[in-house]
């Protein structure tokens, strides 16, 4: 059997068994944004990686170095902020082909230092090999959390209502602007969506400030589309969801993006990925006051955009008067 076969998750699934063999510290391992380390001191220890490699997550041209390092310090800290944590120290390794330009790799790591500057993370060590073709780069971070506040994906009821933070799909459709030049929008909904793209805004203040102002029950950020990630809370929950289309929060500008590009805007919304915004969910009697909350201290938007269901009723998105399912066809390696 090949890798192909069993596809991304389906390897994770086969890799996970025993892989805890001291489980006394271990709050939450494999499945969850983060791992849940319960190490001294007074909070959680959080623990997070995430791997980008040349040609699979980012293309080199010789002015994006910084911008590919911000991104690959702010997918971390986006897994962190799903937690409900803040972001501490990383450690950075490298894989790097020995004619690379050195200048590349210098601006690379002006890019992690800016990010992790902003959300609070030093780089504290790392490893440096020879890479016979593509660059690679890992941030490994660590984060806290308080012990009662940490967030899993497992907490959702039904009743809940489902939260999200900003305006989803921006990310996609300013990277179908990078790759279709000509795509013929105005200059601010290109530049606007160009910076959506390249320097994500991992939310970690926002999360923060909804813990504070209720009962947050369920997390995970939106790395690979809304609809990929509510699949996620909602196999780890055993519920059920429906989402609602006319709640989305979609930016004007993408929408000037789907019309050019003939594409539905849901795509956008539900599939693209990287948006690195994040989905919660918090009790009915409390949902509006949270999102108002998060508005109200960080200045970021955030949406109720559906509610969780008892799992027999399924997952799906309400479009008018019409129920479709809602597949998870977020990005998925190897397939
Ligand atoms: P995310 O998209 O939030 O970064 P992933 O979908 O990459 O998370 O991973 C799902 C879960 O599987 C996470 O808990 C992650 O830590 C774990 N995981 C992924 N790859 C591996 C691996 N090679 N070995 C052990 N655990 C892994
Ligand atoms: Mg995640």
């Amino acid at each position: 059997m090949k890798v192909r076969d069993v596809g991304e998750f389906g390897l994770i699934d086969l890799i996970k068994d025993n892989s805890v063999f001291s489980s006394g510290q271990v709050i939450a391992g494999i499945g969850d944004d983060t791992a849940v380390l319960d190490v001294s001191g007074e909070g959680f220890l959080l623990a997070t990686t995430d791997m980008m490699i040349e040609n699979v997550h980012f293309i080199i041209d010789s002015n994006n170095g910084e911008k590919v390092g911000y991104r690959a310090m702010a997918a971390n800290v986006s897994d962190i902020a799903s937690m409900g944590g803040i972001p501490t120290h990383a450690v950075i390794s490298i894989g790097v082909h020995p004619d690379m330009d050195v200048s590349y790799i210098e601006e690379l790591y002006y890019g992690l230092k800016k990010c992790g500057k902003q959300y609070g993370a030093n780089i504290v060590g790392g490893d440096t090999v020879s890479s016979p073709d593509n660059l690679v780069v890992n941030v490994a971070l660590l984060g806290e959390v308080e012990k009662d506040k940490y967030l899993l994906r497992s907490g959702a009821r039904p009743g809940d209502l489902i939260i999200v933070t900003g305006s989803l799909g921006d990310s996609t459709a300013g990277l179908d602007l990078i790759l279709d030049p000509d795509c013929d929008v105005p200059a601010n909904t290109r530049d606007y969506l160009l910076e959506r793209h390249y320097y994500p805004s991992p939310r970690v203040k926002e999360i923060n400030s909804a813990v504070q102002a209720g009962n947050i029950t369920a997390a995970d950020d939106i790395s690979d589309g809304l609809g990929n990630e509510l699949h996620e809370i909602v196999s780890a929950s055993k519920v059920g969801a429906e989402i609602w289309f006319d709640s989305l929060p979609v930016s004007n500008e993408l929408k000037q993006v789907a019309e050019k590009k003939d594409k539905d805007v849901v795509d956008y919304a539900l599939f693209g990925g990287e948006d690195f915004e994040v989905v919660f969910t918090a009790p009915p009697e409390e949902a509006e006051f949270v999102t108002s909350e998060v508005e109200k201290r960080t200045g970021t938007k955030a949406t109720i955009v559906g509610e969780i269901l008892e799992a027999s009723q399924g997952v799906f998105i309400l479009r008018g008067s019409e129920r479709f399912k809602l597949e998870s066809k977020g990005y998925s390696h190897f397939s």
